[in-house]
């Protein structure tokens, strides 16, 4: 798989994931300073051998606006670890509404949960107390660099110590 490229802001928030050649590309135009290397990779040209860019820096703060980790069935199952958030199955899952739509319950971050197939029926159009059904976790909504650690660890594990996420 393609190396990717974690991109920080001034003030080393992340704001954005790039491929390598974009990278590149920002580091020859001065933009942008390399804070990190994936040690084990290199790109070579005719002249030279230059080291895989891991995460890179801005050069000048941008004001760039977070619009938010888009809310899909993917992203709400790695958000719950996969797991269903009733009785921890990992098989047949499903997505539920802890508020059952017919009780107004929205379709937003907060009332979503990673649900297997079997407690979604059994739960059926309650609330959880009426359920008698306990959630394992209180759902969130995700930020940018929970998903961004959640890659880090499986692909890039240069990327943790900018994410603020411990390596031992
Ligand atoms: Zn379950």
């Amino acid at each position: 798989m393609e190396k990717r490229v974690l991109v920080l802001n001034l003030d080393h928030s992340p704001v954005a994931v790039v491929t390598v050649q974009k990278a590149m590309v920002l580091t020859f135009l001065e933009k942008v300073s390399c804070l990190s290397f994936y040690e084990s990779y290199t790109i070579r040209t005719v002249s030279r051998t230059f080291q895989y860019p891991a995460v890179i820096r801005l050069n000048e703060y941008k004001n760039i606006p977070f619009r938010g980790v888009l809310l899909n069935r993917n992203n709400l199952f790695k958000r719950d670890g996969g797991e269903c958030q009733y009785c921890g199955s990992r098989k047949n899952l499903t997505i539920d509404h802890v508020i059952p739509r017919s009780k107004g319950g929205k379709t937003n971050w907060t009332n979503l949960i990673t649900a297997c197939h079997r407690c979604n029926v059994v739960k059926g159009d309650k609330s959880p107390e009426q359920s008698g059904m306990i959630l394992r976790s209180k759902p969130f909504k995700p930020s940018l660099s929970f998903f961004l650690a959640e890659y880090a660890e499986r692909h890039a594990e240069e990327w943790l110590p900018f994410l603020g996420v411990k390596t031992v």
